[in-house]
């Protein structure tokens, strides 16, 4: 069996959801430079979750 935590850890790392349009965007290492969408330089890391309201 592959290790799925490490394949999802992967798959979120490098992954980065617009603060302002919610378009996720991929990028090897950092955070991407703008959003291909709106051209926003707002970002957040995919895997940090909602935890309260
Ligand atoms: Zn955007």
């Amino acid at each position: 069996m592959a290790d799925m935590s490490l394949a999802i850890k992967r798959n979120f790392e490098g992954v980065f959801v617009c603060q302002s349009c919610n378009a996720t965007t991929r990028s090897a290492s950092g955070k991407p430079t703008k959003c291909r969408k709106c051209n926003g330089k707002a970002f957040r890391p995919k895997k940090k979750r909602k935890k309260s309201n």
